[in-house]
């Protein structure tokens, strides 16, 4: 991982790589932040600028031997401890049964959550644990010689799933690691790690993304169009992780008039057959998608609305409105309020981790009949 790699940080980067300059660099280092920010990439960049054997003004060169393992984050010398489960008959599990696939997932999205990196594992509703034999397996591995470099790296992603005697079999390894080796740790949740490790660490506070950050980011590194990156940049808060889910998901499919027309349809129809196999579509297609898609229909709704009021001359030629036009007779002010609102609602409870299932099915029996509620006359 480079430092031009990750979007924006600037000021952080230029601390991270002139304090390798000035060789003042502390042996324990938290970098701290909101979930999806740099501060994993920045860790796995500042790793890979420290062992560089021909570094650049700014940057590694990504050209030599240690450059070269680190795009793998293979290096010998960079051990890695992260959160793991107690699955595929592992009885005493530790990083090192899952570096593997820790790595792949990674490489593809530094950003990532440990919710994904479970759910990657297979397991869901389950949190990780950095157990006991972590411990002692990193002591083990410490004692022997460095195999090719200056630096040795131990980088802790979430080290507040450490339990406590974890936590406390690594303390002293965290005030004093042996000669040449450095413990950065990657966390999220400040409050879960023990204050006597904190207080033996040099904090660095890493910011979540801003939205042109992300916006370029998409456009750059994903072809995303810049109408697709505006919605999904709004969409993810500064979230890089939540960003590369809605583009590498079916954005274009949930955000499209195709998909509405077809849920409203049935719902017009009360077609419960239709609507139990489009639940079972809808519940496939991740909490970001289900969201942006209860988003992406509440504009709709309103776009009928204000058809309505103001009667505007709208283009056949685009689908989105040509759809509006049909769909608006049955939008009106005595069932709008009530839809925006059931949808705002669907939005909450997709963030609280609702099932989805039952989120969809709910909502659209109140469509069927929320769609049937007729204008009222004006005297
Ligand atoms: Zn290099």
């Amino acid at each position: 991982m480079l430092f031009s790699e990750i979007p924006g940080n600037n000021k952080v980067k230029q601390e991270l790589i002139s304090s390798v300059k000035k060789g003042r660099i502390a042996h324990a280092q938290l970098f701290l932040g909101n979930p999806g920010n740099a501060k994993l990439s920045l860790a796995i960049a500042y790793a890979q600028f420290l062992n560089c054997e021909h570094k650049k003004e700014d940057d590694s060169c990504n050209n030599c031997y240690s450059c070269l393992m680190y795009n793998q984050l293979t290096h010998p010398d960079l051990h890695i401890i992260f959160p793991v489960l107690k699955i595929n008959k592992i009885k005493n599990p530790i990083s090192e049964n899952f570096i593997a696939e820790w790595r792949k997932l990674i490489l593809e999205n530094p950003y990532i959550s440990p919710q994904d990196w479970y759910q990657y594992l297979g397991v869901e509703n389950k949190q990780g644990v950095i157990y006991k034999h972590e411990a002692r397996d990193l002591q083990k591995k410490l004692t022997l010689k460095n195999y090719e470099s200056a630096f040795r790296i131990v980088l802790i992603w979430m080290p507040e799933k450490m339990n406590h005697v974890t936590a406390n079999k690594l303390l002293k390894l965290i005030e004093e690691p042996p000669n040449g080796t450095y413990i950065l740790m990657v966390s999220e949740d400040y409050e879960q790690l023990l204050p006597t490790i904190i207080s033996r660490t040099q904090i660095i506070k890493n910011k979540p993304f801003n939205s042109q950050e992300v916006a370029s980011f998409l456009k750059k590194e994903k072809g995303i169009s810049n109408e697709k990156a505006e919605i999904i940049t709004i969409n993810a808060k500064g979230n890089m992780n939540k960003a590369i889910q809605l583009c590498v998901d079916e954005i274009e499919e949930v955000s499209s008039i195709e998909a509405f027309q077809k849920w409203m349809q049935i719902c017009y129809r009360v077609s419960l057959n239709e609507l139990s196999s489009l639940t079972d579509e809808f519940a496939k297609k991740g909490r970001e998608n289900q969201k942006v898609f209860f988003q992406y229909s509440s504009t709709v709704i309103r776009e009928c609305l204000m058809f309505n009021v103001f009667n505007k001359e709208l283009s056949l030629d685009n689908k989105q409105e040509r759809f509006v036009k049909n769909f608006a007779p049955y939008i009106n002010e005595e069932n709008s309020v009530s839809i925006f609102e059931r949808l705002e609602k669907a939005i909450k409870n997709i963030e609280r981790n609702a099932n989805p299932k039952i989120i969809f099915y709910e909502l659209s029996l109140q469509m069927m009949r929320l769609l049937k509620v007729k204008r009222k006359l004006a005297n």
